[in-house]
Parts: structure tokens; sequence; C-alpha cells
């Protein structure tokens, strides 16, 4: 099932990719593997998924070390970060995607220099203000992103966003143009190119690659639904 699934998937990606004059290659497909066993992860890696995702340091840090024989295996933060955690984080990870506050930042970039690490990271974005979400004010994006400019040891690659769930994907189109339009005008004001957009998840992620996702988060539509 899950090998199907991941074939599908790459499948539409290209389609959306090509849409936007872009490659299937220029895409990251990342697998959201909260609550999934060793087993269900191998077998995505095995359908030819190279990119994990998780939301917990501990949780992951027992995968990573369950799967560090694999060497062509990436491990992405996905998840929201306490700042007790950024040390194991920094350690573990390949990169971090939910970089929201100064003191995350100041954190982060700490724990990078004892590890003696140049950290990927990427801010997130609170697209629809939501009280329940993690992630900056788009307001106070601007602010933030300049304050994180200033830590040597952080890479910031781009920005992240999770907008407010709806049936139908095409209520995320304006979340998504939204998260673009703010990496191009970070871009500008500070005369730095942006890597990264990651936003999509299974319900929309085809919509997010029309709007220029570099990197979408799977999990349900790879796994199947999960069980907490
Ligand atoms: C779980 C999760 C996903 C994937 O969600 P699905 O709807 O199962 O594809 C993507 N991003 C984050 C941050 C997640 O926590």
């Amino acid at each position: 099932m899950i090998k199907e699934n991941v074939l599908k998937i790459f499948e539409k990606v290209k389609i959306s990719a090509e849409k936007s004059g872009r490659k299937f290659e220029d895409i990251i497909i990342l697998a959201a593997s909260k609550t999934q066993p060793i087993e269900k992860i191998l077998k995505a890696y095995e359908a030819g998924i190279r990119y994990f995702g998780e939301n917990k340091v501990q949780e992951g840090i027992s995968k990573i070390e369950a799967l560090k024989d694999i060497k062509d295996i990436h491990w992405h933060l996905i998840g929201g970060l306490q700042t007790n955690k950024a040390k194991y984080a920094v350690k573990y990870f390949e990169m971090i995607h939910s970089v929201d506050r100064k003191e995350l930042s100041d954190e982060l970039d700490k724990r990078a220099k004892k590890e003696n690490k140049i950290m990927p990271v990427l801010i997130e974005v609170n697209v629809g203000e939501e009280e329940t979400k993690y992630g900056v004010k788009p307001k106070d994006l601007f602010n933030l992103y300049e304050y994180c400019l200033t830590k040597e040891n952080l890479d910031i690659q781009g920005l992240m966003c999770i907008p407010p769930y709806s049936e139908n994907p095409e209520d995320s189109r304006k979340y998504f143009i939204m998260l673009r339009q703010l990496k191009e005008e970070l871009e500008n004001k500070f005369n730095k190119k942006l890597k990264h957009l990651s936003m999509g998840m299974s319900h929309d992620f085809e919509v997010a690659i029309e709007e220029g996702a570099t990197i979408v988060r799977i999990g349900t539509a790879i796994f199947g639904k999960r069980n907490y």
C-alpha cells in the first residue's frame, strides 16, 4: 500500500512541478512520519522516499538512531520546538522547519556553535493567525528574520507554513501565495535569496507546488491514517 501511495504522489508531484515550470527533482518530498513505526518508514524508503519529517525531538531521535546505518536518509524536524530541546534538535536533525521566536533562535545558535555546526533552519509563519498554531505572525516576520540573520551559526533557508485546515485544497492557495510573497519581500529587502518554501500536506500539496513549494510534507497520503 505504501509503495503504491508513494508512486501516485511522485506522479502528481511531477505534473504539478511542470505546471509551475519546474522539474520533479526540484521538489523535496518529505514523508511526515510522526507516530509511524520503523517498518513503515522503511517501506516508504524502499519506495523511493529519502526525506522524513518528525514532530517530536525524542520520537525523531529514536528513529534516527534505529536507521543510522542508512546513509542517504535525511531527517527534518517539522513540529514546534521547545527551547529546552534545542540542543538535541541541532545535534540530530538536518533541518529545523519551526523557528518562530527570538529565544528559540538564540538557543539554536548557541547549541549549533557548541556542535561546531551551521544549522539550516526555516522560519514558520502562522499565515492564518490562528491561536492554536505555532509560527510567527506575518507582521512580525521581518523583525524576526532580521534578528536571525545576526546569528552566525544559523543558516536561514526559507519559510514554512501550515494554513488553516479546509476540506477544499483551493482554500489553501491564498496562504501559499502569501508565504511566497513574504519570501520575495524578504529577499528584496535583505538582498539575499531564500531557497525554500516548505508548504503543502496530503490534501493540498499539488496546489502548494503550483504556488512554488520546494518542500512538501506528506503524511496520511503516504502512510494512511495515523494511530495515536
Ligand atoms: C503531520 C504533519 C504533516 C502531514 O500531515 P498530513 O495531513 O498527514 O499529510 C505536515 N506538516 C506537519 C508540521 C505535520 O505535523
